[in-house]
């Protein structure tokens, strides 16, 4: 590949990957995006400016090398540019497809704030990192030795597994919990193929197998195994279920058929992608196929939903949010697709009731933004005389989530909670108020990122892993 010259970013214009047609896209759940072609990928990277105190590396919550892997991708260094990426990311496919690069890296580019247009690193990290599959230098990460010290994590999302991937390699017997069927959490279960196919999750999971991260599936920690149980059976133990309860609406109607929550919805299509049996979705109670679809939230979560209706062939779907296009939580960028998809965003709306016991319209009130509150955010406000009704026979709750009460369910009072119900740890350490437990993920922060999950389980496995080193020189003692 020929070399390129560096701080190309003056003559090279800023460009991504093909994004296929969303007449096309709307037919599948296959990703939007094409991979770059290695010329395309060099010339790209060879627009970093190779700034001394790099913005994007500081905003990244894994401080990823970006201006190494860059330059090595522009002179056609791959091999050394996944060595360098893979360094600080257990999982960087992964986040260069899905993080939120506006708010993170890109959005703190300095070339952008020059007004060039930032570098396009999330689909470089991804570039890389697919091709370093595609060459087979992923692999599995066995072991040198083994420490003959086990440590119990209960959740297999992206924290757990991220963990698990550090623990295993210093040589750790690792055995994960998980109440579903497969691993992954919500990047299997919540997060649709269109952003993620699913194959890039598996394909990380079933490497972990072979390097002999024990899976155990369909165990439900609480019910099928206690929670000390895990403790007894373990040196260490890490909680990583992330956030599971749906915020809900208080409005007349509310508890009508037809008005689902959308992780019920999200898992029902993923699980449907999976070739599984899925009842509701069979019968209709969880697919939007040929329904007038109305979602209500302003966050990813309901943007997915509105795309994933939109592929299953929803007559019409509409996103009612209470603020305005630029104070909405969801990232601008999917916005943007799901409109090119066919979805319509009523902006400054809300739910005031719905009619029919099975659902058929949503009582909207228009709202404006009114006086900023506490946090210097504008209040939205109702506008009065202004309601009316949308049909609807198909409405999905996208309000957010909350934690489940783990110290109730687990029956571990002494387990230390915030007010919101996640779990206190040392937000170095992630070690929590009970001796050998550590947790991480959004258990611990709320309803946050893939990105820091993962950041969070490799620091906890850190942390462990230092405690196991400590724990033979205090036995000498
Ligand atoms: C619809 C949706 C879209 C999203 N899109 C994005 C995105 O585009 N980019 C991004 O960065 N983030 C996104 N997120 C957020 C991201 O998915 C989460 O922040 C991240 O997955 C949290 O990781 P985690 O490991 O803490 O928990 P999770 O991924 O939630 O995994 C927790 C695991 O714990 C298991 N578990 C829970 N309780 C128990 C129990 N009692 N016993 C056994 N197992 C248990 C669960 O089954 C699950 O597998 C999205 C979230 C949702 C809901
Ligand atoms: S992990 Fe996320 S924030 Fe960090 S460089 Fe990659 S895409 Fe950007």
């Amino acid at each position: 590949m020929a070399k390129q010259q560096m701080l190309s970013f003056v003559t090279v214009p800023r460009d991504m990957p093909e994004k296929r047609a969303p007449e096309v896209r709307r037919e599948d759940f296959d990703e939007i995006y094409a991979e770059f072609a290695d010329r395309k990928a060099a010339e790209q990277a060879s627009r970093c400016s190779q700034c001394g105190v790099p913005y994007c590396q500081t905003h990244c919550p894994l401080h990823n090398n970006i201006p190494d892997w860059l330059r090595l991708t522009a002179e056609g260094r791959l091999q050394e540019a996944y060595e360098v990426a893979q360094l600080t990311n257990t999982f960087p496919e992964i986040c260069g497809r899905i993080c939120p690069q506006d708010r993170l890296c890109e959005g703190n580019c300095v070339i952008e704030q020059s007004g060039h247009g930032t570098v396009t690193i999330g689909t470089i990290e991804k570039y890389i990192t697919d091709t370093a599959w595609e060459r087979g230098w992923i692999k599995p990460s066995k072991p040198e030795r083994e420490l003959g010290r086990s440590v119990g994590i209960i959740g297999a999302g992206p924290g757990g597994l991220a963990a698990a991937d550090m623990l295993r390699r210093a040589g750790a017997n690792v055995t994960v919990y998980d109440r579903y069927d497969r691993a992954g959490g919500l990047m299997t279960y919540g997060i649709p193929g269109f952003k993620l196919e699913k194959h890039v999750v598996m394909r990380r999971v079933e490497q972990l197998e072979e390097a002999g991260v024990e899976f155990r599936m369909n165990c439900n920690v609480g019910e099928d195994i206690g929670f000390e149980e895990i403790r007894e059976a373990h040196d260490a133990v890490l909680i990583a279920t992330g956030v599971y309860k749906s915020r809900d609406l208080q409005a007349p109607g509310v508890g009508a058929g037809g008005i689902v929550r959308a992780i019920d919805y999200l898992t029902a299509s993923n699980r449907h992608g999976f070739g599984d049996d899925v009842p509701e979705f069979a019968s209709g109670e969880l697919n939007a196929e040929g329904k007038k679809v109305v979602v209500i939230g302003g966050g990813d979560t309901a943007m997915d939903c509105v795309r994933t209706a939109i592929r299953q062939g929803a007559t019409s779907v509409k996103c009612l949010y209470r603020r305005d296009r630029t104070n909405m939580p969801g990232s601008q960028r999917e916005v943007a697709n799901a409109e090119e998809e066919g979805v319509e965003f009523v902006w400054l709306s809300a739910p005031k009731g719905f009619a029919g016991d099975v659902v058929e319209g949503v009582m909207v009130q228009r709202m404006r933004l009114g006086a900023p509150d506490a946090t210097g955010r504008q209040m939205p406000e109702i506008l009065e005389g202004s309601d009316y009704v949308e049909e609807a026979d198909l409405v999905i709750k996208a309000l957010g989530f909350e934690a489940e009460e783990l110290p109730t369910l687990w029956g571990c009072p002494e387990l230390e909670v915030t007010r919101w119900g996640t779990v206190k740890a040392d937000f170095r350490s992630h070690q929590t108020s009970l001796p050998d437990v550590w947790a991480v993920g959004d258990i611990v922060r709320g309803a946050s990122l893939v990105v820091w999950a993962i950041r969070d389980g490799r620091d906890a496995a850190a942390s462990i892993l230092d405690q196991f080193a400590e724990a033979p020189a205090m036995a000498a003692e």
